[in-house]
């Protein structure tokens, strides 16, 4: 079974360039914010992450959570809110973790069935307060939820893609796989999507510029933000191997520059 895929850009972050590229100044680099909707032909319309949202600035309005704005400064222009961009109604949407570039527009879209890891989901409902914060977790933006777990999906070693280790079949056919990418947080997920043009593997914030893939290392404070270094470091070498391994694959990370459209 193949998908089609649209690529939507949800907002933009933008940090010092000197935050992401080394050497880079002190101008901001404007990152986009993408999402991704998967569209299965018997299932319906799916969406991968949520991108930012309004609730994030209700969340972030006073100090101590406002730091997360002064941080990575965000953009949402009016004709980038999700819900306007959104075409159809949603059967269903997953997350890759749960910093609030990721689940900024889950409010908005409290009905819809979501998927998480249930590793993750335990372990940022056991952060405290100070914590949550420092690892840029906004609570109010996923206190609602009552996720459906990955993890009790059926799991296994996809041929060609041993070295990702077990991935989750989503749709039970093979078209939408689920696998752990830890490093920038501790349960990152990643999602590989079988299209007629080739696969895509969204990787979430495994890399925010592909010049990583190719060894250039993230500059500080960005790197002091990643939670697992070790963990970080193993999983851009997996993905640049597998980069070699499909030539056909399309690799794309959350906050790549590059322009949004159908793919
Ligand atoms: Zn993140």
């Amino acid at each position: 079974m193949q998908l089609s895929v649209q690529e939507l850009i949800v907002g933009n972050a933008c940090p010092p360039g000197r935050f992401l590229r080394p050497g880079a100044g002190w101008a901001p680099m404007s990152l986009p914010v993408r999402v991704f909707v998967l569209h299965h032909p018997q299932r319906g319309a799916f969406l991968w992450d949520t991108g930012y949202g309004p609730a994030f600035w209700r969340a972030t309005q006073r100090f101590p959570a406002r730091v997360l704005r002064w941080l990575i400064p965000p953009r949402l222009e009016p004709d980038q809110h999700l819900t306007r961009q959104l075409g159809q109604p949603l059967a269903g949407l997953g997350l890759s973790h749960f910093h609030p570039d990721h689940v900024g527009s889950l409010p908005d879209l409290a009905e819809v069935p979501t998927w998480v890891s249930k590793d993750e989901w335990e372990r940022v409902n056991r952060l405290g307060s100070f914590q949550a914060l420092r690892t840029a977790h906004l609570k109010p933006l996923y206190a609602h939820l009552k996720p459906l777990f990955f993890e009790d999906l059926p799991s296994r070693i996809w041929s060609g893609l041993e070295l990702l280790g077990p991935g989750w079949d989503w749709f039970g056919d093979g078209s939408a796989r689920v696998f752990k990418l830890p490093g920038h947080t501790h349960g990152q997920l990643g999602l590989w999507m079988e299209r007629a043009e080739g696969p895509l593997l969204a990787v979430g914030d495994a890399y925010y510029l592909p010049e990583q893939l190719d060894g250039v290392r993230l500059p500080a404070p960005t790197r002091w933000i990643v939670e697992d270094a070790r963990a970080y470091a193993r999983t851009l070498e997996r993905l640049a191997q597998l980069r070699q391994l499909h030539p056909a694959l399309t690799l794309r990370a959350c906050h790549e520059p590059g322009p949004a459209g159908s793919s």
